[in-house]
This record gives C-alpha cells, structure tokens and sequence, in this order.
C-alpha cells in the first residue's frame, strides 16, 4: 500500500483562543472526511487542549510544535512529553528550524526530544533543512545528512516518525524550493533512510515538504514522488488556503 498522504500546519506564536477557534472550526467544517489524508494542527501551547476538544472525534488531530526530553523538574518554561500527551496531543514537532536557530537547539538535544516524545506514544515530525548558505556553497546534501544522523538514533522506532523537509531560506519568505529541489532532497532523504532503518522503512516514511506552501504551488510539490505531504506555515492560518492544500493533497497523492 502506498504512503498515506499527511498535512501538517505550524501555527507557530500566532492565535489567542477566540481566533483560534474561529479557524479551527472553519477547518473542521471544511474537512471532508472523505479525504484520504491525515491531517495535524499544531497550536501555541496554552491553545492545545481547547483546540484537541474543538476537534475531538474528528479526523483532525493535534499536535505541538516542541517538547522538552525530561518526564519532569526543575525546567522551568518547559513542557514535558507526557504533559502533551494529556493535553490531547497526538503529534510533536522536533527540530523546527526556528528552534534551532533562534533557540540554539543542537543535535544531541533534539535527538533526546525525539526518543523522549517516542517513548510517550507522540508521533513526532522531524525537521531538517539547510539555509540559504549552506545551499549556495553546495552544502544542502552534507547538511541533511546530518542532520538526519544527529536527529533519529538507529533503535528508535520509526513507525512513528515523519520527516519535513523545510529548507530554511524558503520558510516563511514566499521563496519555495522548486519541485525538482524539494524532490533531489526527498529522495535523498529516502535513500539515507534506507541504508540506516533498512528498504522497508524507506518506503514507509512519510516526508513532507515546507516552506512557503500555498494553495497555487501546492500541486507541483505534492506531485513529487517523493513528497508525502506538506508542513504548512503561513498558509495553514487561513482555514480556506489550509484546506485547499488538504484537498491539493489528497487528489494529487491518490490519483
Ligand atoms: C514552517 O514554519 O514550518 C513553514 C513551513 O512556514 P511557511 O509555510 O510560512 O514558510
């Protein structure tokens, strides 16, 4: 069977709850559950129970857009993975790269969120990309490479695992990989994937595009063979745009 298309939006530090609920409910009216995609909504923390019981008995589901690897403590400003769990979440985002450039997450960090969340019962969606500089000095592949190494230690459990694929210099600056970048980069990722987990696990992986997807470039992303999905930024805060993006997804990827 062949991979199950999966959309993913980042709502980063954007909503308070009246708005929020405005656009989920658009969303959630919106979907058509006929759709054979899976879709995720990832909001501010304080919104993710709200959002998980707007929701709730839906296809729809939730998730967050970090976590922290310890279960409890002294961590202050910090969320644990068990913590997200409760609060309705089925998803986490790791390894953002605003995470990691503004927020100096590393490597080593990441890849204990990833183990930790695992362990939880989160589904986490892992982000690697290279910036603009590192694609201009023919980086982009090293780069992934290792990212990818750093991020998901060998005995994790994969299953459970989608990758995004969001080259930094296109996200959130109307600038998008083209779809013959965003498939070089996929397969690669595929490949590499294969030679760690083994050819199974290559061929189950979910890898999602993101940077600046919108609804008139969505089609020629998704038609990649290599692209299952997309991560959605900007575009996932307008319930219409978010929704085209689904819809673009589930024709594209099942025809
Ligand atoms: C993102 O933040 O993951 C993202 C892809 O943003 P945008 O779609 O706005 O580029």
């Amino acid at each position: 069977m062949g991979r199950r298309p999966f959309v993913a939006g980042n709502w980063k530090m954007h909503n308070t709850l009246a708005g929020a609920r405005e656009l989920m409910r658009g969303l959630r009216d919106g979907f058509d559950t006929s759709w054979p995609v899976d879709v995720a909504v990832c909001p501010p923390n304080p919104l993710l129970y709200p959002m998980g019981k707007e929701v709730d008995g839906t296809a729809i589901k939730v998730g967050a857009q970090n976590v922290h690897f310890e279960a409890q403590g002294a961590f202050t400003g910090e969320i644990s993975p068990e913590m997200l769990k409760h609060a309705g979440c089925t998803y986490v985002i790791v390894g953002h790269s605003e995470r990691r450039q503004i927020f100096g997450e590393t490597g080593q960090f990441l890849r204990k969120k990833v183990s930790a969340a695992l362990k939880e019962g989160l589904e986490v969606i892992y982000c690697v990309g290279e910036t603009l500089n590192e694609r201009e000095n023919n980086a982009t592949i090293r780069v992934i490479e290792r990212q990818l190494g750093e991020g998901l230690e060998a005995s994790i459990d994969l299953s459970r695992v989608t990758i995004a694929y969001e080259p930094v210099w296109a996200i959130g600056t109307g600038r998008q990989a083209t779809p013959d970048q965003a498939q070089e980069v996929h397969a690669f990722i595929r490949e590499k994937i294969g030679g760690v987990f083994g050819p199974r696990e290559a061929g189950e992986i979910r890898i999602l595009y993101g940077g600046s997807v919108k609804p008139s470039n969505a089609e020629g992303l998704l038609s990649c063979p290599d692209v299952d999905g997309a991560l959605v930024g900007g575009a996932c805060l307008v319930a219409d745009d978010f929704l085209s993006i689904i819809s673009t997804a589930a024709r594209t990827k099942t025809s």
